[in-house]
């Protein structure tokens, strides 16, 4: 019927119900794991504790969800079913403030258009009632009929896409499906802790999330995500912002994985924002800039972050699957981020340094297995309030340095026999307390590592990469303190930029002359760059201005300034760094320790590699098989 290039004119017709809710449907139901998401985000709206899911076929032939929430009045059944239909929303006002995962009522209709699909629902405590409704033809005429049911629902989707070619032949094979939909569980299965879920597949019981109350469910949960290596190199931290600091009550709390926990891909950053989770580029950026200086080149952090916030302040409706939101203030939200994480991450040295040690002032992060069930004490600090969750272990995990591999410490250790014997200076009795965390150095290897005797084992810091960061720390702080000096360029560079980055230019001249820049706008479309920060005179004025004005355009704020100059300062750094084959007294090496206990990220070098490690003497002893 379509005859596309064609300059006769078609008439127009109403599209029938089921045509365009298909057309719905290419929005938000690629596969079976979209439907999962779907079905699961009404479950969970629903207030529901337990779901059930069975599965045929990869979900290609049958999903069943099957809940305990409050369920749906006879009356509305059919409703249910049809498009634009919905109990979450009312008026235009509450699509401003979104507290459900669904909003849209478009779920079901869709999904009954491209499927075989049974509703049935109970929305009494009368475990004889219930009703169940089906549609059919392409009016999508509903029927309704008796059926019992315990309070609560259960949606059946059966031949996923069995009217929709075109659809069906994108599916994959029902092992990808699967792990489409088992993918999607564990991202709900993090920000819905409370929730059983248990997922069966052709019969079999294929998964199974209890819920989390106490802290240990959480961590396991957690770790059924991600891996109990996660939960071991990662640090936990908790923050918030209530209005009355001038933060909108925005809350942050998660997992941040250790700088050296790093992984090649981008696959395990886990990001909700009330909730939901979303991928969002003001948050990856925020997140990446707060790694920033710890990271070794090209690698992704690993992390699972709940932002909370009033419903008021993202708009949810931007995307039909709903995965993207808009922030309303996102320069607040990118901070608040960036601060936080950062924090945590300053906190990555050997443990001991106390938060009092801080030179600093802020809030500091303990680095917590997952403390959410304890009584968390909460100190005041000018601008927020920090969650502290006091504890021997905190600092400790915090900076744990990655443990040997088996294979290594073989080859590795057995140079070190001799230095176990000089272990007997302290004894067992000595008292733990008097030794600082990273020990007492009692040898240089081949000029590169510092061996050190701590309470619980040896301790191996690499000199170089620790001196290193130590230094860059030192550099920093300096050029903080005095500010970011202007260079005034000896002739004016004129740079040609469109009109919104030229009005932008003028919008932050002052926080641009903050960073070292004094520009001016000469036309429309043009500005003359007359100062660059003293410290990148080097750099292409041009680029540099044109990058700055990029970020501010996109986050508000800009971070390029302080990365250029913190790029400059870890090449100082590194070569003002003790270099290899240096031989250290004793004393040099002691003080390098203590030097490395009072630094912010001294787990790392300013490439994000560790600096040092440890081998406690259970481990040792392990290895030449004593006691045993
Ligand atoms: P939305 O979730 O955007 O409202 P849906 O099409 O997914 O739209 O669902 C339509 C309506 O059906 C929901 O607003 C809700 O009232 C009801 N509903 C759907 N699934 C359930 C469920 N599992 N439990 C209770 N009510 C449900
Ligand atoms: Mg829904």
């Amino acid at each position: 019927m379509p005859t596309p290039a064609t300059r006769t004119a078609q008439r127009i017709m109403q599209l029938n119900p089921r045509l365009s809710n298909q057309i719905a449907a290419g929005e938000v139901v690629e596969r079976p794991a979209s439907v999962i998401k779907e079905l699961l985000e009404n479950s969970l709206d629903a207030g529901s504790t337990r779901i059930d899911i069975d599965l045929e076929a990869g979900g290609t032939k049958l999903i069943r969800v099957r809940d305990n929430g409050h369920g749906i009045h006879q009356q509305d059944l059919t409703l249910a079913l049809s498009r634009h239909a919905t109990s979450k929303i009312r008026e235009t006002e509450d699509l401003e403030a979104i507290s459900t995962l669904g909003f849209r009522g478009e779920a079901l209709a869709s999904l009954a258009s491209v499927s075989r699909l049974t509703l049935t629902s109970n929305a009494s405590a009368d475990k004889t009632a219930g009703w169940q409704v089906t549609v059919a033809g392409q009016e999508m005429q509903a029927r309704v009929a008796p059926a019992p049911h315990p309070q609560g629902t259960t949606v059946e989707v059966k031949d996923l896409f069995f009217n929709t070619p075109a659809r069906r032949k994108f599916l994959r094979t029902d092992k990808t499906e699967l792990q489409r939909i088992e993918e999607v569980l564990r991202k709900l299965s993090l920000s819905h802790l409370q929730v059983a879920i248990y997922l069966h597949h052709n019969g079999k019981l294929l998964r199974h999330f209890a819920p989390a109350q106490a802290e240990d469910d959480v961590t396991r949960r957690l770790a059924g995500v991600f891996g109990q290596t996660f939960i071991d190199n990662a640090i936990y931290l908790e923050q918030a912002f209530s209005p009355e600091q001038g933060g909108n009550g925005l809350q942050l709390r998660g997992w941040v994985g250790l700088p050296t926990f790093s992984r090649s891909q981008a696959d395990q950053q886990y990001f909700y924002v009330n909730g939901r989770m979303i991928r969002d580029k003001l948050v990856t950026h925020a997140v990446k800039q707060a790694y920033q200086d710890v990271l070794f080149h090209g690698r992704q952090p690993v992390y699972a972050l709940f932002l909370t916030l009033d419903p008021r302040l993202v708009d949810v409706n931007v995307h039909p699957t709903k995965h993207e939101v808009r922030f309303r203030n996102g320069r607040d939200v990118h901070n608040f981020l960036f601060t936080a994480i950062h924090r945590a991450l300053a906190d990555v040295r050997p443990e001991g340094a106390s938060a009092a040690d801080r030179s600093v002032p802020g809030p500091g992060f303990a680095g917590v297995r997952s403390d959410m069930a304890e009584t968390a004490s909460s100190t005041t600090w000018p601008g927020g309030t920090y969650n502290s969750v006091p504890s021997q272990q905190s600092m400790r995990f915090a900076g744990r340095p990655p443990a040997f591999g088996g294979g290594f410490v073989t080859e590795q250790m057995q140079p070190y026999g001799r230095l176990l014997e000089a272990s007997k200076i302290f004894g067992d009795e000595t008292d733990a307390g008097d030794i600082p965390p990273l020990g007492y150095a009692i040898a240089q290897l081949h000029g590169v590592f510092i061996l050190a005797e701590n309470a619980s084992g040896l301790i191996i810091v690499d000199m170089h990469a620790a001196h290193e960061r130590i230094t860059y720390e030192r550099l920093k702080r300096a050029t903080d303190d005095a500010g970011l000096k202007m260079q005034p360029l000896l002739v004016p560079v004129s740079v040609a930029m469109s009109e919104r980055e030229c009005d932008m230019a003028e919008e932050h001249s002052e926080q641009l002359q903050a960073l070292g820049f004094e520009i001016q706008r000469v036309s429309a479309e043009s500005l003359l760059v007359r100062s660059i920060p003293a410290m990148l005179r080097k750099e292409n004025a041009g680029e540099l201005v044109r990058d700055v004005l990029a970020d501010l355009a996109e986050f508000g704020t800009t971070a390029r300034i302080t990365q250029h100059r913190d790029e400059l300062l870890s090449t100082m750094a590194c070569h003002g760094s003790v270099r290899a084959n240096r031989r250290l007294t004793i004393p040099e090496m002691n003080a390098l320790l203590r030097d490395m206990e009072a630094t912010e990220r001294s787990g790392q070098c300013n490439h994000g590699r560790p600096t040092w490690t440890e081998q406690s003497l259970d481990a040792l002893n392990k290895l030449f098989l004593r006691g045993q």
